[in-house]
């Protein structure tokens, strides 16, 4: 057999270098075999395993067959059982020599120079010398392998050896393993080395993540994908993060990514998440580095996403991480102020500091000083800003609506973005600024009050800014189809004017303007009314006659009557009447009041009196308003107590009269009237209209809660607890709220303790401006005494308004004496049980009530002038204020007691102490004197005759147990009373 030399020094320099990336795992290898490979062989005469050196003089292991010259070889050789160890797909990497056919002489033309391989898989090691069958099938053909190059013995002569590599794979394989073989027909060859692996992706770390060691995949094409593992401290960007591993054992190009999370840099080419060291930060996650600290920041942890700032420095919640920490600006820099009568100009530098920011914004705070108040307060709303007030990005603002004559104090705020986490309040410049003499500003509303064919009455609210005393009017006409310059003037002292001589059913155009000792305001806009027209006057008089009778004074609808009748039957008279509404025009018919006051205009003049309502109340959304509970009944529904909360206002406890269900139009007018009396008040003792409610059910008038109810019952329940002082006192704000509406021209015409309010501070309200228990023909309440036109309160009323309905300031005035006797006495009850009639009857025979107990002269004094019959004789409203600030200014005048005697004024017989002899036992004296609840303590000390009880001291009082001081004082008096009668009979009896 031609031998074939191998010569192993060169084979291992042959050896191709594994795929970058890749990991071949060796499942055989024949050249590290020790001894002999001892691989099966067939037939006997076939293969032969020869030995061989490699280039270090090892000893390898080869097999060699060269039958070149017998035809139908067919030769195999077969490996051990080799396992799979998972692999799926297996590469085999042969290196082989073959020799030329051709250089081997008188070869046969059978000679090949080629072979098979093959492999068979089972899950053990059961192959014997017979089994598998040395063929194909069951044997698994890889390939046919050709020498790329082959050699002749010359070459072997001359030492070149020619050896081939090829590598061939095949799969997929899932026994637990598998032989190899090699089909030798008819060649002269040598397998030098025979090398079994599989390949794997190694574990890597990619993109910051861990990717496990991946088996690549059965075919050659195959992809397996290996989820990978951020590295400590590293997050997932978006996607999972994927690798592919191919079938050479090489990973693809990655999925998604890992980066290091906030507080955490990346280092060593990725593969590490460091935290950031102290003094330095990482705000998010990414690949950037740690950053240093911000300006006026720090930081000490390791790991840090953000650094704190220092104290006195702040961040807002937009502020990035790497702006350094801000602080509070300083004070806005040379103020400049230019004063304009009531307007003014402020002009300033920005703050020296910005604090490091760049938002720097200013406010105002405006107060105003002086004007007898201690320090300042802050400014109203009405003082108006331009731009605006708070958070103005310019360095001036127009500030307009001060008042004249008044000093302001403006502080000029520099606030920004942090300015609201400093503890302390912004930095300021102040300028202090006194206004100048100004002329009013515009009147902003005129309406119509009543129109004739030929006049208009108009009236307008005061000016919002009248910047002093206003001295008058002027109220500027003309037709409207006419040129302006023919305008006509008409001068008014009041807030309204009755326009004369107009055309009838002629629009006319009216303009008017306030003077006040700095010259004329500007003038209103433009409005337009019309004159009725004959027909539409002729009608509407008709329609509103009932009314008329229902509710004007007796005697005035007599006047009326006859104008009607005269105007209807004759038309001749020039002078027409005004309106049925006339009367009740208190403002022009009184004619002297102060100029430029603002007076009180009857809603019921308006033709639509919900035009009333419109303009003096406010409408309240009733979202606004939460009942609580109820707290009395009135006139048109329940009253209650309640919450207002207006938006932008902080709550505040209300009272809420409601309407009942079912209520008529009338009745709906006549509620909301005493709402349109009321919004035209602004004093401190009439109780004050929040608003109203009518665009929803039900209907609601709110006012200010006055924790004490009405004064009368208020007083029932605290008798004798007050002093004189705090007595007089309420008197003083009862009377303060009746010069007011005294001086607005309304007349109350119930003025009772009833009516009064009383808060938490005692402080008195004039309160009930309701019309309708005048008109309406109720006689339900007794307090009331039906009358024609109207029902009146017999025992707080004038002699004269009872008999002719002549009311006026001045009845009220009588009214007024009587609500100080029913303070004066804590409730008790004018004339006691007498009759109207009686009641009427003692005041015409010049009867008076006398002075209740403990009444101080001077007061029962005033009570009685107030009761004068001639009404021009009572006491102003105004004389009645000082007079009452003059008794609190010096209380001695309140000392005397003793009744004083009077000619003119007969007191009543002193009802407050009554005559014990209509009383059989002490209890029953006690219930007469409103003391009963002593009853007891009397008893249990034995006070239970008479005779005893006239003896009774102030020490005996105080024994059995009366401890509030006007109690003590009521029981000594009917106590000394009861002597005093005592020791009248006594002396008739002698
Ligand atoms: P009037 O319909 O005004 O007579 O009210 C009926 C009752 O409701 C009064 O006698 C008071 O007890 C009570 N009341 C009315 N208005 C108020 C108020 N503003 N504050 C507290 N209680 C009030």
């Amino acid at each position: 057999m031609p031998s074939i030399s191998v010569v192993m020094d060169i084979l291992y320099c042959l050896w191709i270098f594994p795929m970058v990336g890749a990991v071949e795992e060796i499942l055989m290898d024949s050249t590290t075999a020790t001894a002999e490979l001892g691989w099966t062989i067939y037939p006997a005469l076939g293969w032969e395993e020869v030995s061989g050196y490699d280039e270090n003089m090892n000893t390898i292991r080869t097999y060699q067959v060269c039958n070149v010259f017998d035809n139908n070889q067919n030769n195999w050789v077969r490996t051990k059982y080799i396992r799979r160890h998972g692999a799926q797909r297996i590469h085999v990497e042969i290196k082989f020599s073959v020799r030329d056919c051709s250089s081997i002489p008188s070869v046969p033309g059978s000679c090949k120079e080629t072979f098979n391989l093959y492999y068979y898989e089972t899950d053990s090691d059961t192959a014997n010398k017979v089994s598998p069958a040395w063929m194909e099938n069951p044997w698994i053909k890889v390939d046919t392998i050709a020498a790329d190059e082959s050699f002749s013995q010359v070459d072997l002569g001359s030492r070149v050896m020619k050896i081939n590599r090829e590598v061939r794979s095949f799969g997929p394989v899932s026994r637990q393993g598998f032989y190899l073989a090699f089909q030798d027909y008819g060649s002269c060859m040598s397998l030098i080395a025979v090398r079994v692996f599989y390949r794997k992706c190694p574990r890597v770390v990619e993109n910051g993540a861990v990717f496990p060691e991946t088996l690549s995949g059965a075919e050659s094409t195959s992809l397996v994908a290996a989820r990978g593992v951020c590295v400590p401290n590293g997050e997932e960007v978006d996607v999972p993060i994927k690798l592919y591993c191919n079938g050479d054992g090489e990973w693809m190009v990655p999925i998604g990514r890992c980066m290091c999370k906030a507080g955490h840099e990346a280092v060593e080419n990725g593969t590490v998440c460091r935290a950031c060291g102290s003094g330095f930060f990482k705000p998010s996650q990414g690949d950037h580095q740690c950053l240093q600290c911000p300006i006026n920041s720090r930081i000490t942890n390791e790991g840090a996403t953000n650094c704190v700032c220092r104290n006195g420095y702040y961040r807002t919640d937009s502020d990035p991480p790497l702006m350094p920490c801000t602080t509070i600006p300083s004070a806005p820099q040379s103020v400049i102020s230019i004063v304009n009568e009531t307007s003014l100009r402020l002009e300033w530098g920005a703050p020296r500091d910005g604090g490091g920011r760049e938002d720097v914004v200013y406010n105002i705070i405006c107060k105003s000083c002086g004007g007898g108040r201690v320090g300042c307060t802050r400014c109203g709303d009405n003082v108006q800003f331009v731009p605006r007030q708070l958070g103005l990005t310019e360095t001036r603002v127009h500030i307009s609506d001060l008042l004249a004559h008044t000093q302001y104090t403006f502080e000029i705020q520099a606030v920004n973005g942090v300015s609201d986490q400093s503890p302390y309040s912004p930095q300021y410049s102040s300028v202090k600024i006194t206004t100048n003499q100004a002329a009013p500003s515009a009147v902003s509303i005129m309406h119509q009050v009543s129109r004739t064919p030929d006049s208009i009455t108009l009236s307008w609210s005061q000016p919002d800014q009248p910047n002093g005393l206003i001295l008058d009017y002027e109220l500027q006409y003309y037709e409207k189809s006419m040129a302006e310059w023919n305008s006509s003037v008409v001068r008014s002292q009041t807030n309204t004017a009755v326009i004369r001589g107009l055309k009838p059913g002629a629009i006319y155009v009216f303009q008017v303007r306030a003077r006040t000792v700095a010259g004329f305001g500007r003038f209103s806009g433009k409005m337009f009314f019309q004159t009725m027209t004959e027909e539409e006057y002729q009608s509407s008089f008709q329609e509103k006659l009932p009314l008329i009778i229902g509710s004007a004074a007796a005697g005035m609808v007599f006047i009326i009557a006859v104008v009607v009748f005269v105007f209807v039957c004759n038309r001749r008279s020039s002078e027409r009447p005004e309106s049925e509404f006339t009367d009740k025009l208190q403002h022009y018919t009184s004619g002297h009041m102060s100029p430029g006051m603002k007076i009180y205009i009857d809603p019921f003049t308006y033709e639509d009196p919900n035009e009333a309502v419109r303009e003096f109340a406010k409408e309240i959304d009733t979202s606004c308003v939460k009942i609580e509970q109820v707290i009395g009944a009135g006139e048109f529904g329940e009253v209650c107590s309640g919450n207002l909360r207006l938006p932008g206002k902080r709550e505040i406890l209300v009272a809420i009269k409601t309407l009942k269900v079912g209520y008529t139009e009338r009745q709906r007018r006549d509620f909301l009237s005493e709402a349109s009396i009321m919004g035209q008040f602004d004093h401190p003792n009439i109780i004050h209209l929040e608003g109203v409610v009518t665009k929803s059910a039900p209907v609601m008038i709110i006012t200010e809660f006055m924790e004490n109810g009405s004064l009368d019952s208020f007083l029932r329940q605290n008798d004798g607890q007050f002093t004189v002082i705090q007595l007089v006192g309420m008197l003083r704000g009862i009377a303060a709220g009746m010069k007011y509406l005294n001086d607005m021209n309304y007349v109350h015409r119930d003025l009772a303790a009833r009516n009064i309010l009383v808060n938490s501070n005692l402080v008195c309200k004039v309160s009930d401006f309701g019309l309708s228990r005048f008109l309406e023909d109720d006689t339900s309440d007794p307090t009331y005494t039906s009358a024609l036109g109207g029902k009146i309160p017999i025992r707080w009323t004038a002699p004269e308004a009872i008999q002719y309905r002549k009311f006026t300031s001045s009845s009220d005035g009588w009214s007024y004496g009587i609500v100080m006797w029913e303070v004066m006495s804590y409730g008790e009850r004018p004339y006691w049980d007498m009759s109207n009639q009686d009641v009427i009857n003692a005041i015409e025979q010049d009867y008076r009530l006398p002075p209740p107990m403990d009444c101080p002269s001077a007061l029962h004094q005033l009570m009685l002038d107030c009761w004068q019959k001639d009404r021009n004789n009572r006491p102003k409203f105004s004389q009645i204020v000082n007079n009452l600030d003059k008794m609190i200014r010096n209380p001695n005048s309140l000392k005397a007691t003793t009744p004083l005697s009077s000619s003119v004024h007969l007191p009543l017989l002193d009802r407050s102490t009554p005559d014990f002899s209509s009383f059989s036992t002490v209890d029953e004296w006690l219930d007469a004197i409103k003391m009963g609840q002593y009853k007891e303590n009397f008893a249990n000390e034995e006070f239970t005759s008479f005779d005893v009880v006239s003896q009774m001291t102030m020490e005996d009082i105080l024994r059995v147990g009366v401890t509030l001081v006007g109690h003590q004082k009521k029981i000594l008096n009917s106590v000394q009373s009861m002597r005093a009668q005592m020791n009248q009979i006594t002396s008739v009896e002698v």
